[in-house]
């Protein structure tokens, strides 16, 4: 364990690896991506989940056996790994894959990438590090934050405004900085534009204290009452288009569209779709990184704190293997 990843700031080539070469180096058995995941998951030294016990060594099967109750346990236990039958050599060569594509990877890129014979394993692999790419207790946004819906998925005829059957609505948050430029976002798949759904949002990504601009719809009301300050920016007659006066929030919806039809090809279905939004948020507050080691230590970092998704639970539908997508 070194100091650079207690304190959280992990360092090129100490903490990560910043190239394929040095990824080839540092991962080249079972052992080594074990060791790695054994450091990430108890930076601060292993502690034995069944007696507290804090002294432990390796097994030959990969496992940590405690000093004190003698009970084995399994590095990927409770993580996303739990359970695979893949190599864990496999899973860091798809964490690095889908961190170091600037817009991501289709499970059909993936698929090709680790030579996987099916393409229902390539699509959970992506779904399970979707699911590690957001930060367990993440921090919340604060300071003046735009807020606006916005609808992904086909055209409707004869629909406008706020009324849709088959889009799906997204709730969008993002920070503003002054005098100008974009902070953080926050993406969320709401089923309506109700209060409840909207306030609720913004109540759970969002610091109270802080200030929150949307236009006027009346499901925005209730801000104030939870310790936001509210400024709606009103449209006037004339028709000034909303992306005058949330620019901000439009960018966000603009480019997250072109990247679910550019790198998803538009098989998004209704129900996955907050995956893949906790995949564009991954990707967007981490735009300024240079370092695309840093992004696969992030993912496999989250990987290691949060809870195991079964393939059971990633129920695939039918329209993502290969039928047509039901949003798009
Ligand atoms: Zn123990």
């Amino acid at each position: 364990m070194n100091d650079s990843t207690m304190k959280n700031f992990p360092v090129g080539g100490v903490d990560y690896p910043r190239t394929i070469q040095e990824f080839d180096e540092w991962f080249p058995s079972e052992e080594s991506c074990t060791a790695y995941l054994l450091k990430l998951r108890w930076p601060n030294g292993f502690v034995c989940p069944v007696c507290g016990g804090a002294k432990g060594w390796m097994t030959d099967r990969q496992q940590v056996r405690c000093a004190g109750c003698q009970r084995q346990t399994s590095v990927t236990a409770g993580t996303i790994f739990d359970g695979t039958r893949k190599p864990l050599r496999m899973w860091f060569q798809a964490a690095w894959h889908v961190t170091n594509q600037k817009f991501g990877s289709s499970a059909l890129g993936m698929q090709r990438v680790l030579g996987l014979g099916s393409y229902q394993t390539a699509w959970a692999w992506l779904h399970k590090l979707r699911r590690a790419m957001v930060r367990p207790g993440r921090d919340l946004l604060k300071g003046r934050v735009e807020v606006d819906e916005t609808y992904v998925g086909g055209e409707e005829e004869g629909v406008s405004g706020r009324h849709t059957e088959k889009k799906a609505i997204v709730v969008a948050a993002v920070e503003i900085h002054e005098p100008k430029g974009l902070g953080r976002i926050r993406l969320h798949h709401v089923s309506d534009v109700s209060g409840d759904s909207l306030v609720g949002f913004v109540r759970q990504v969002v610091l109270p204290g802080s200030v929150i601009l949307t236009d006027g719809w009346k499901g925005y009301n209730a801000l104030t009452h939870y310790g936001y300050t509210h400024e709606k920016i009103v449209l006037s007659e004339s028709g000034d288009p909303a992306h005058v006066a949330l620019p901000g929030v439009h960018r966000i919806a603009s480019l997250l569209k072109r990247w679910l039809i550019g790198t998803h090809q538009g098989a998004v279905s209704k129900k996955h779709l907050d995956y893949y939004l906790d995949e564009y948020t991954f990707r967007f507050n981490r735009r300024a990184s240079s370092a695309r080691g840093l992004l696969f230590y992030r993912l496999i970092q989250h990987s290691v704190q949060i809870k195991p998704a079964p393939y059971s639970q990633l129920t695939i539908g039918e329209q993502e293997r290969g039928r047509r997508p039901n949003i798009f």
